[in-house]
């Protein structure tokens, strides 16, 4: 067993704004972004939707699936892909 040491939780006060554009460039056929503020919330892959939330959890859910933004808590619904 591999000893985790856990983090303080921290409320989701971080911002990935200009990162998340330079890293996921010529890749968004596969990505999963708010309707709103175009943060990506998910990724496509293998008819699931990969979804990463605040402080290292991850979720992998089937469609139709729904998100709220965590930057502008706008509710984004995804059907087919
Ligand atoms: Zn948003």
């Amino acid at each position: 067993m591999t000893t985790f040491a856990p983090k303080t939780p921290t409320p989701s006060i971080r911002h990935f704004g200009g990162q998340a554009n330079s890293l996921s460039h010529g890749h968004s056929h596969n990505e999963w972004r708010c309707k709103h503020c175009r943060k990506l919330l998910g990724v496509f892959r293998d008819g699931q939707i990969h979804l990463r939330g605040g402080g290292g959890h991850e979720y992998l859910a089937s469609l139709p699936v729904r998100a709220i933004c965590r930057e502008c808590k706008t509710l984004n619904q995804k059907s087919v892909v």
